[in-house]
């Protein structure tokens, strides 16, 4: 009897054993839930702060653009208030290779690779306070480069045509601005002495590179009553800053002042 008694118990326990292994999960899961627990907390930890960082580097970089709108740009004598509003809001630290981050906001051109710049602000600026985009306007860019000027014409409210002769700016300069979420900018590769005619014509064209004349398909292509802006002169030397304005009747030209642009290229 004992012994069936005692076989009885233990085949209780083993029943028990067997039936609570499985229940036993439970806790097991609960004490491997609390051991991730840190691992868990931290990671949101880390988000959370990246996030508050990334906001904390995005308002430092608001305040580098305010300084540099004041100090760069009004001080000089750029008034235009769609300039200055565009340059206030477009992020050029995110336009440049990331080493020149950190000097995205100075008073200088930056190296983009491939033997271009990014120009500096104030030229930026003062080709676009002269070119006069406006809201619902084309403007046609040539010379992409980083993308940053069309950007720049963008938020002044034009609808931007922009064309880059070097095959790797052209699509690091789509990707960028497909990224920063500029859907009113069209960009092509290729060679921007020929214009874009499908879209002509346009109020502004906006020339980058320093050109040996102006080239005629650009003239063609600008509207009456529209203003270009164009380096011209011979690469490696100081060029001039030309504006050239379309009458029904004419062709104005007139010097703006000394500049010293990348050359235009040609495909051979
Ligand atoms: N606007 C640019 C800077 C331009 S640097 C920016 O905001 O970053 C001048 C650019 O003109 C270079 O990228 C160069 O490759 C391009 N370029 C030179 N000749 C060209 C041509 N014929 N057609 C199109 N792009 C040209």
């Amino acid at each position: 009897m004992m012994r069936v008694g005692r076989v009885r118990r233990l085949s209780k326990q083993a029943r028990f054993f067997i039936r609570g292994s499985n229940k036993a999960k439970a806790p097991k899961r609960r004490g491997r839930l609390v051991r991730l627990l840190p691992m868990i907390l931290c990671a949101l930890l880390i988000g959370t702060l990246s996030a508050l960082a990334g906001d904390e580097e995005g308002a430092s970089f608001a305040q580098e653009r305010r300084s540099m709108v004041r100090h760069q740009l009004e001080s000089r004598g750029i008034s235009d208030r769609a300039t200055l509003r565009a340059m206030q809001t477009v992020p050029r630290h995110l336009f440049v290779p990331p080493r020149y981050t950190r000097a995205a906001y100075q008073d200088s051109p930056l190296p983009i690779g491939y033997a271009q710049t990014i120009s500096q602000p104030y030229m930026v600026a003062y080709m676009t306070e002269q070119a006069r985009p406006r809201e619902g306007q084309r403007a046609l860019e040539v010379g992409t480069g980083s993308g940053y000027q069309a950007a720049i014409l963008a938020e002044a409210g034009a609808s931007v045509f922009t064309i880059e002769i070097v095959p790797e700016l052209a699509r690091s300069a789509a990707e960028r601005l497909e990224r920063l979420g500029y859907k009113g900018i069209k960009l092509r590769q290729g060679d921007g002495y020929f214009g874009w005619e499908e879209y002509a014509p346009y109020d502004v064209i906006l020339v980058t590179a320093a050109a040996q004349y102006i080239p005629p398909p650009l003239l063609q292509q600008l509207k009456v009553g529209g203003r270009m802006i164009i380096p011209v002169g011979s690469p490696f030397s100081v060029q001039t800053l030309m504006l050239v304005e379309k009458t029904e009747q004419e062709v104005r030209t007139r010097s703006l002042m000394p500049v010293r642009f990348v050359p235009f290229r040609r495909t051979e």
